[in-house]
């Protein structure tokens, strides 16, 4: 009976996934985004200094407000090589968590729900790292985690990459320290946390597309 309840809804509401990347989301939200402004903040990172905003850094607490605001827009993210020619029909994405307080991890598997739906776009997750063409790494770096990370990206086939997602991976956040990965960052996703729509995004352009 409640399968039926939940076949007849779906029938009424129709195709619900977003329709990028043939366009933008009609309502993206407004935090994380860029943040602009032109003055000193007691920003507590250290994401302003010298009236400039360092997104890797920055954890959203909005103390800042208003010498900084954020302008809505979704693309905090740093793709630093196109992987169309190394991985050519698909990327298989092997998730980690080196010490999250659990959002990025949300934010990030919600990609996979019907919403975003990144399969439509040869984008995979894998529970092993022996079928990953990246990691995703997200959360603080830990001495506890350490060997962990990178007796993963050994384990991974070459070609590999390395994709840090959020403020704790890239920077350390508000109580980690600068990360020493087992390689270089070739997708950085910033936010704290990052919307499902930006990582999309930035995995889709990672991609070369
Ligand atoms: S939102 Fe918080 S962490 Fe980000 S720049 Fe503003 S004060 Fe700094
Ligand atoms: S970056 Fe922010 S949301 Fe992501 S794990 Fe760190 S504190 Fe949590």
């Amino acid at each position: 009976m409640t399968n039926s309840i939940w076949f007849l809804k779906g029938l009424r509401k129709g195709i619900a996934t977003e329709r990028f990347p043939l366009s933008d989301p009609v309502d993206p939200p407004l935090w994380p985004s860029l943040l602009s402004g032109n003055d000193d903040a007691n920003c507590p990172t250290k994401a302003i200094e010298n009236r400039k905003w360092n997104k890797d850094k920055c954890i959203s607490c909005r103390k800042c407000i208003p010498v900084f605001k954020p302008t809505g827009k979704q693309e905090i993210f740093d793709v630093r090589i196109k992987t169309e020619k190394m991985f050519k029909r698909s990327i298989y994405l092997y998730p980690i968590d080196s010490g999250t307080c659990g959002a990025c991890n949300a934010e990030f598997f919600s990609i996979f729900s019907p919403q975003y739906d990144a399969n439509r776009l040869n984008i995979f997750m894998t529970n092993t790292p022996r079928h990953a063409d990246a990691i995703v790494i997200m959360g603080v770096y830990s001495d506890g985690m350490k060997d962990v990370l990178f007796r993963a990206y050994e384990a991974m086939p070459d070609p590999k990459i390395i994709i840090a997602l959020g403020a704790c991976a890239l920077s350390g956040g508000i109580i980690g320290r600068e990360p020493n990965f087992p390689g270089a960052i070739s997708l950085k996703i910033a936010g704290c946390p990052p919307s499902p729509y930006t990582i999309l995004e930035a995995i889709y352009k990672l991609r070369g597309k």
